[in-house]
């Protein structure tokens, strides 16, 4: 655990008591500050209440005694309006920030030239993140991985000069950290997301921005759409931080590009992704070229004898992300359960060339599946659950072979004895496009549920 020291004798207002508000009232008691912590939620507070927080109602509380809020990344800062308990600090002239602000504030403190490689973007940012870790522990170094991924940052041990953080941030993390200098920051990409708490795109990619602007060292910037493009040039401009540039469509002029499945520094062949099941579609060339870039803009110390080619081989990937299940006779099963939406399963559907067997559905986002026509031709046949169907099954029309097959369970056995008995390279593809909120808590329980009945499949069940 850190222990935040930086407002040692004073009292902090904690608001948004999930495992990350529980973390910093810890952090922040530890290190010498009373906390004022408070929730919407009964729950909420019960939990803290129970776990020894002293609750104090923020609506009535006199703002004057408090140094800052630490806002819990999920309580809007700015849109559809600013949370009560914002109004409140602003009327008070208190400042408001997150955890991530504290830790940022505890480097500067108590060891300033730590290394920190933070991650950002709309998407690929636990994959970068998880590779990231992954590359600098075969490498032989002390990481502390977390932020929006795993464990809330406070939960990590503290920065010490030979220790590696690396975090992922979203944009609502970094809104809240104003302090962040990461020594290596990585923006992977910004396509429209989470408008409902930015207001507009501009907005969101000011946040963006703001993250690699401030590191210290070197800003890896994908540059393959407009929004990170600009940034990447407008950082030039400034000539700091130095900025390596990613791209998985053409070369770039300093930086790491990826073709073909390979990783070029210019002309130099730097990794080889062909085969490694973890990485596979370029969305992941563009995260394994940024973590790539981030790791060797790191002191050479961390990087000695570093196989780099080795550790990306090794990379165990994430669950529920392109995740291989099982291979039976010639059928791959592959849990994308965290595609959500019909852009993460366009990843998934490029990442195959043929014979998809493709169980989607759910609770249908805007939109649907529509934009992904394109890749119709290499589904063999769609297996539809969910509240979706209908919908689904009116797109697919006369273009792709579908049945409705209500719950996952009849998806998974149809899918599967289709796709053996087609007798050739296959795979069963749970990629749903689609919330899971109508048969499942999350995508994560959905995907587990995958896993479990792929797990079941008896090999000749497969073929019966
Ligand atoms: P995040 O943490 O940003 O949500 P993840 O690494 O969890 O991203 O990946 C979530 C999904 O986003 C993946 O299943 C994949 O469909 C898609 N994805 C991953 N990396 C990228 C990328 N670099 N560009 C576009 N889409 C991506």
């Amino acid at each position: 655990m850190i222990r935040v020291t930086t407002f040692n004798e004073r009292t902090v207002a904690v608001f948004g008591l999930g495992a990350s508000g529980l973390a910093t009232i810890r952090a922040l008691e530890e290190g010498g500050a009373r906390v004022a912590a408070w929730d919407d939620s009964e729950a909420g507070r019960k939990g803290a209440g129970d776990a020894g927080a002293t609750l104090v109602d923020l609506a009535t509380a006199d703002w004057s005694n408090f140094a800052a809020l630490v806002l819990a990344p999920g309580v809007p800062l700015t849109h559809p309006e600013p949370h009560w308990t914002v109004q409140k600090a602003r009327a008070a002239g208190v400042e408001v920030i997150g955890d991530v602000e504290l830790f940022f504030r505890e480097r500067a403190a108590v060891c300033p030239d730590a290394p920190v490689i933070a991650i950002t973007g709309t998407n690929g940012k636990s994959t970068t993140t998880a590779l990231v870790a992954h590359i600098l522990r075969e490498f032989g170094n002390d990481v502390q991985m977390g932020g929006n991924i795993g464990r809330a940052v406070l939960t990590l041990e503290p920065p010490v000069a030979n220790r590696i953080h690396v975090l992922e941030l979203s944009s609502f993390q970094i809104d809240l950290a104003p302090g962040a200098n990461p020594t290596v920051a990585i923006l992977l990409n910004i396509t429209p997301d989470h408008i409902d708490r930015h207001g507009t795109v501009e907005h969101y990619a000011e946040v963006k921005r703001c993250l690699v602007e401030e590191a210290r060292e070197t800003a890896v910037v994908g540059v393959d759409d407009a929004w990170c493009a600009a940034i990447a040039t407008a950082l030039e401009a400034r000539g700091k931080p130095t900025v390596r540039r990613i791209s998985v469509q053409g070369p770039v002029a300093n930086g790491i590009y990826a073709r073909d499945a390979k990783l070029y520094d210019g002309e130099t062949l730097r990794a080889d992704l062909k085969g490694i099941a973890t990485l596979r579609g370029s969305h992941n060339w563009q995260n394994a070229a940024a973590a790539l870039a981030a790791v060797e803009a790191l002191p050479a110390r961390f990087r000695e004898n570093g196989d780099i080619q080795a550790a990306l081989r090794s990379f165990p990937g994430l669950a529920h992300r392109l995740e291989v299940v099982r291979r039976i006779g010639s059928v791959d099963f592959i849990n994308d359960s965290k595609a959500t939406n019909a852009d993460s399963t366009e990843k998934a559907l490029l990442s195959f060339p043929e014979n998809i067997y493709w169980i989607a559905g759910g609770k249908p986002k805007a939109g649907g599946i529509t934009t992904l026509a394109p890749y119709f031709p290499r589904v063999a046949k769609a297996y539809l659950i969910g509240e979706a169907s209908e919908e689904f099954a009116a797109t697919f029309g006369d273009a792709v072979a579908h049945e409705r097959c209500g719950t996952l369970d009849v998806a998974v056995r149809r899918a599967a004895a289709a796709a053996r008995a087609a007798g050739a390279e296959a795979v069963v593809l749970l990629s749903p496009a689609c919330a899971s909120y109508d048969q499942y808590r999350n995508f994560e329980v959905r995907g587990d549920a995958f896993k479990a009945l792929v797990a079941a499949l008896a090999p000749e069940e497969v073929g019966s």
